[in-house]
């Protein structure tokens, strides 16, 4: 089985870059940061306090999750666009923090690993948590400003400072929480694509698995 796992933070190039690195290896592609949208997803529809940890756990464990490169339908709703949207980013890290919900999506990653014999990735404890003996571990990261850039272009222009404020408020989140830390896990290589073009992050990704 041929894993490789990208962790880093928010608006490091995480999915563009795992995405192309799929595709010139032919693996097949995991966004879980999707997975834990998902879940806060399925969490705000049905109107539960995000604090009440069981019921959060109740959905996650329940979760009927299609995900593809293109869509994420949860328990039968398209929600690929909702799970991108403010509301899913400002509760996803609150859900992600909950120990048991992790044991659930950590559970599925690797049964799709399994399923597939491999494949590449991307996330927050890929290479530390999920799959520790993964073929190739990439920490990939870029400076704040330029991630802040990068999300408020994505997102047609948003407010630079205002996507700033979310990155760093999430980082924090994902970096201080106790279960599963966002952390450069052993043995993995550190890439700042702060001044690099795609092309060369991918190249340079591929490269280290030859
Ligand atoms: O990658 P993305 O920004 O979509 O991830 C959304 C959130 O999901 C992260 O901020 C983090 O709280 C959580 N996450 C996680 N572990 C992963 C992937 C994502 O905790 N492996």
């Amino acid at each position: 089985m041929q894993v490789v796992a990208i962790d880093g933070p928010a608006g490091s190039g995480k999915s563009t870059v795992a995405k192309a690195v799929a595709q010139r290896l032919n693996l097949a592609y995991l966004d879980t940061g999707a997975m834990y949208r998902a879940v806060a997803f399925a969490a705000l529809s049905g109107g539960l306090n995000l604090d009440d940890a069981d019921a959060v756990l109740a959905v996650a464990q329940t979760l009927d999750l299609q995900l593809d490169q293109s869509s994420c339908v949860v328990n039968g709703v398209d929600a690929t666009e909702a799970i991108r949207g403010t509301e899913v980013t400002q509760a996803v890290s609150v859900v992600a923090a909950l120990p048991a919900v992790r044991a659930e999506m950590v559970q599925r990653q690797r049964q799709w690993a399994q399923d597939r014999n491999g494949g590449v990735m991307e996330g927050r404890d890929i290479g530390s948590v999920v799959f520790p003996d993964a073929a190739l571990k990439i920490y990939l990261t870029a400076s704040e400003e330029v991630r802040a850039q990068r999300r408020a272009a994505e997102a047609g222009g948003e407010d630079v400072a205002a996507v700033a404020a979310d990155l760093g408020r999430r980082d924090e989140v994902d970096s201080q929480r106790k279960a599963s830390p966002l952390v450069e896990a052993e043995g993995s290589v550190v890439v700042d694509t702060s001044a690099m073009t795609i092309d060369q992050v991918v190249d340079h990704v591929v490269g280290l698995l030859k």
